[in-house]
């Protein structure tokens, strides 16, 4: 199973929650602005992201959300 981490850079306030609660220190504040004149949070390590949806939790404003990507392909199909 694999997850997609996702902020939406133009609800984020850029408030730095996320930043700071991240235990992998995925995150940083972004030089570019946003529709909304703030600078959003982004994924500066990507990789090294756990998943383990913190910062989902954190946001105030609900900008980050954390999917599931992939089925696992040993399921069986359904008869
Ligand atoms: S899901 Fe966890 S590890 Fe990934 S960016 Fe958010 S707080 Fe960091
Ligand atoms: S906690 Fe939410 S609003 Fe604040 S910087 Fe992170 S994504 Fe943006």
């Amino acid at each position: 199973m694999g997850y997609e981490h996702i902020i939406d850079k133009d609800t984020c306030k850029g408030c730095g929650l996320c930043v700071a609660v991240c235990p992998k220190k995925v995150l940083e504040i972004s030089e570019e602005v946003n529709t909304m004149g703030y600078f959003p949070a982004h994924q500066a390590r990507s990789e090294d992201c756990v998943f383990c949806t913190t910062c989902c939790i954190m946001c105030p404003d609900v900008a980050i959300t954390i999917n599931k990507t992939v089925e696992d392909a040993t399921e069986p199909e359904l008869q």
